[in-house]
């Protein structure tokens, strides 16, 4: 190890100490999630020190009664900070650039109703839904989860990622639109970005058109967003699936969230 390296590991050693997730908390919280068993010893140390900052930065309120402790508090940070690992710079604990649109994570006990009504329009298109969601994410405001499907659970072939997903709507909306389509880093290809998705979107359509049982859930075909967003959780939690499902598009989100789980 050159003495650059072992300067930036004495720094980065020094701010994981001063980080505010005590060690025995987060060696106790991270290992009950099999997601974290990917990462070496010294990218779970960048990964502790982001998951302090999204706790120092983010508001995570139980709502209905519900408690959150310490654990359940850094569970949350740390899926935070697992999707943007590659995003964001450890070592500047006050950028957070991709995380910048939200401040508040709402926490409910389980699934919880949306409020709405569900209303067609004279066509009898509908216009509203009202029901039970997940989560949810708004332009304008934070992000909503509920931990029965939020806590740690054993990676499956069918991906349940709240906290992923409505982040994925966050990381979607930082260009202005709901779209599926995130800021893309330089060393990627908008038109690429756009072509893939969309085919891929038209498979999954055509396939429920003709009563065809889809590999990832069928949600993703609602929209572009929601696309986008479902497949992140597939990238997260089950790779290989999205990757035979949909190779292309899993080689986009390899790239946009800089990772490579396969
Ligand atoms: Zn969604």
């Amino acid at each position: 190890m050159g003495v650059t390296s072992k300067i930036r590991r004495f720094l980065l050693q020094r701010s994981v100490r001063k980080s505010r997730i005590p060690l025995t908390l987060w060696h106790s919280t991270t290992a009950q999630m099999p997601m974290m068993q990917r990462y070496a010893n010294q990218e779970k140390m960048h990964l502790r020190l982001l998951a302090g900052h999204i706790l120092a930065q983010k508001n995570i309120v139980p709502v209905n009664g519900f408690y959150l402790c310490d654990a359940m508090r850094v569970t949350i940070a740390t899926q935070a900070a697992i999707l943007v690992f590659r995003l964001e710079h450890p070592e500047q604990s006050d950028s957070l650039r991709w995380l910048r649109n939200w401040r508040q994570i709402v926490v409910y006990p389980t699934a919880f109703h949306n409020g709405r009504q569900t209303t067609f329009n004279i066509k009898g298109v509908m216009e509203s839904w009202g029901g039970f969601e997940s989560g949810e994410t708004h332009y304008q405001g934070g992000i909503i989860i509920n931990w029965q499907d939020d806590q740690p659970h054993p990676l499956r072939q069918h991906a349940n990622q709240v906290l992923m997903h409505e982040m994925a709507h966050k990381l979607d909306m930082l260009d202005g639109d709901t779209n599926g389509h995130p800021p893309l880093h330089s060393n990627m290809n908008q038109q690429v970005w756009f072509d893939v998705f969309s085919e891929a979107f038209e498979q999954l359509n055509t396939q429920l058109e003709h009563g065809i049982k889809t590999t990832i859930n069928p949600y993703a075909a609602t929209n572009p967003a929601e696309f986008f967003a479902v497949t992140t959780e597939y990238f997260f939690e089950a790779p290989r699936v999205l990757q035979r499902a949909f190779p292309a598009v899993y080689q986009q989100l390899s790239l946009f969230y800089r990772q490579d789980f396969l």
